[in-house]
């Protein structure tokens, strides 16, 4: 087995669609970005890189090329996985804490580890989200951003069957 641990943060602005973990949520702020500032999708990818010893988000998709300019986070995901597959590995479970003030996650964290699920390919029950607030501290507090930290655990993949015809 392998680990992984991503972070990510990013500052809220008024003006841009609350996206998070690729839900979108009711917030007169969302992330900045040169992508759409998922922050528990960016996390994710450094968690599925690092676990792989693949180094980091920046490393694959820099925010220097135009091309992932207003990229969805479920984008870099599937490429990460492509990365983690090709070394052998597949995802077994995600562990995940989103920091921010507001809009409350309460109602929505299963919907959120649901699909944390779905993009890993993992039961749901291996998969989990959860919110805290920074209790007023700091730039959160403020709710001036928003950061995610996630861990996700590889496993061996099964060899794929070597499609040959006799
Ligand atoms: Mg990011």
């Amino acid at each position: 087995m392998r680990h992984g641990l991503g972070f990510d943060i990013h500052r809220l602005v008024p003006g841009r669609p609350f996206v998070l973990g690729g839900l979108t949520f009711d917030h007169p702020r969302g992330p900045s970005g040169h992508s759409d500032g998922d922050v528990l999708l960016h996390a994710l990818v450094d968690a599925l890189l690092g676990a792989a010893a693949l180094g980091d988000i920046g490393d694959h998709f820099p925010d220097t090329d135009p091309k992932w300019k207003g990229t969805a986070g479920e984008v870099f995901v599937k490429a990460a996985l492509k990365l983690v597959a090709a070394k052998g590995w597949r995802p077994a479970q995600v562990d995940a804490t989103v920091f921010l003030e507001l809009p409350k996650l309460k109602k929505r964290k299963p919907e959120l580890a649901a699909e944390l699920a779905r993009l890993l390919g993992i039961a749901k029950d291996c998969a989990c989200v959860k919110a805290k607030t920074m209790e007023g501290l700091g730039a959160i507090g403020a709710g001036e951003a928003i950061a995610a930290q996630v861990l996700v655990v590889l496993e061996k993949a099964p060899a794929s069957k070597k499609k040959t015809r006799k």
